[in-house]
């Protein structure tokens, strides 16, 4: 998954990297190894910065999850029937399968694309140096 430049916000979202330094990671446990999906550190373990800005942070999290997965299955279900011509039973059962797998995906991009919305990339911080100028 290195499709993305680094200092880029799509390397930190697709990779699941603080936002800040682009090093440390967003979620303790792998995306698909399935333990602790939901869980994250309460800092970045490389520069410090805090991953709950405030009480609530995530709840715009839950509204990018919505469009997400609205988007997911609308172009699933609407390719396996118009492209693949399946029947919609079919699709829906399997848009519902591929959903239950790519969930805590979802789950975790859309915490990943909201904490980038409220932290900026910062060369450097994972390197020690940045942990000086914001304490
Ligand atoms: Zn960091």
């Amino acid at each position: 998954m290195s499709l993305f430049r680094k200092g880029t916000k799509a390397y930190s979202i697709f990779n699941l990297k603080c936002p800040r330094c682009q090093e440390g990671d967003l979620f303790e446990t792998g995306t698909f190894s399935f333990q602790k999906p939901f869980d994250m550190p309460k800092n970045c373990p490389v520069c410090g910065q805090k991953y709950f800005l405030e009480p609530g942070f995530y709840y715009g999290a839950m509204f990018i999850s919505y469009i997400i997965t609205g988007w997911f299955a609308l172009i699933f279900v609407g390719t396996a029937i118009l492209v693949f011509g399946m029947d919609w039973q079919l699709a829906f059962g399997l848009m519902v399968a591929t959903m239950a797998v790519l969930f805590v995906w979802f789950f975790r991009i859309s915490r990943a694309i909201w904490i980038n919305f409220n932290v900026k990339y910062q060369p450097g911080a994972g390197t020690g140096t940045g942990m000086r100028d914001q304490g």
